[in-house]
């Protein structure tokens, strides 16, 4: 997204990078590094990350403190969290008209909490193993963080034997399909018992298809194109066996003290209660809602099932925040400190 109206002085003022795809803020302010993540939905919702330890590399016991005594006079500061070097800070506004008043408050926290952090003598740090040293800021899958040399090295070997894997597995075609097709089964009772109960079946269409990817790739199908084909047609297909089987049922609740008629015979009796315009029309809007709430939801259940099984994770360097030791010795100090 595009840098928010409300940041724009704010990022101006001290020379932050806006990332559009990251939805993120980062530069150093006073000698801290921050990074601000931007609500994605646009609304002024931010959390403030930055990584701090003390120059020898461990972690401050007081850095929680430093944070627990700001807290109090900044009420727009909801929430805040320290993990080892790293701090995160929440800052929420819920009325657009104190959005000024928000974004000075957040300005004037950051230039507290960079002096707090210089008497308390900290640096910026690796968040992992709190090198002060060789410092960048990355996006592992558009996640901040901050790490050294060593650091980044170790999470590219991952992220590369993660690749690797996802290239090599195969995925089994044939029992993904019986993962799908038990998982649009389940769609399917809960499509009729939602009509048994009374409700609009509709949104069941999107249970329908979450249930049907994750059977997919529970049962160890790859979800490559057949998979998707696959998945997408046994949806819509057990929609309308739902659908079916909803008004069969109902058929059958109405005739069977009458005229003895047996659940399949109700079935059979589908076609001709087909040709009445007003139950026609009912089961038209009943299956067209349902493909609509799938086809809304469906596509990103989609999306992010693929990219779960075929997008590898990166990792993206962003910029220097501290210099690389110039000892080459040092830069093993750290090793084994995970
Ligand atoms: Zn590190």
């Amino acid at each position: 997204m595009k840098l928010p109206k409300s940041l724009e002085h704010f990022s101006q003022k001290h020379n932050f990078t806006w990332d559009a795809n990251a939805n993120l803020l980062y530069g150093s302010w006073q000698g801290y590094y921050f990074t601000i993540v931007q609500n994605p939905s646009g609304r002024p919702t931010h959390t403030i990350m930055l990584s701090v330890g003390q120059p020898d590399g461990r972690p401050s016991p007081a850095l929680s403190a430093i944070l627990g005594n700001l807290q109090p006079d900044y009420k727009y500061l909801t929430d805040f969290s320290t993990d080892g070097y790293q701090v995160k800070a929440s800052f929420q506004c819920r009325f657009a008209p104190q959005v000024k008043t928000y974004i000075q408050q957040m300005e004037e926290f950051i230039d507290a909490l960079c002096m707090s952090l210089q008497s308390a003598n900290l640096v910026n740090c690796c968040q992992k193993c709190g090198s002060p040293e060789g410092v960048s800021s990355c996006l592992a899958n558009s996640n901040p963080l901050l790490l050294c040399q060593n650091c980044r090295e170790i999470a590219t070997q991952q992220i590369a034997q993660k690749a690797g894997e996802m290239k090599k597995r195969r995925g089994n075609f044939l029992s993904g399909a019986v993962g799908a097709i038990l998982g649009s089964l389940l769609g399917v009772a809960a499509w009729v018992l939602v009509y048994r109960l009374g409700y609009i079946a509709a949104i069941v269409g999107l249970i329908m298809i979450v249930c049907t990817f994750k059977g997919f790739s529970l049962f160890g199908g790859k979800l490559n194109l057949p998979g998707i084909l696959f998945c997408t047609v046994l949806s819509a297909a057990m929609l309308y066996v739902g659908e079916q089987v909803a008004i069969a049922w109902e058929i059958y609740d109405i005739f069977r003290t009458d005229f003895s008629v047996t659940f399949f015979q109700a079935y059979q009796s589908i076609p001709t209660f087909m040709e009445y315009d007003a139950f026609r029309r009912a089961v038209i809007a009943d299956m067209a809602y349902g493909y609509l709430f799938m086809a809304a939801g469906g596509f990103s259940v989609i999306w992010s099932t693929y990219k779960q099984h075929n997008v590898p994770p990166t990792l993206q360097v962003l910029e220097s925040v501290t210099p690389a030791p110039s000892d080459p010795t040092l830069s093993t100090e750290n090793t084994g400190q995970q």
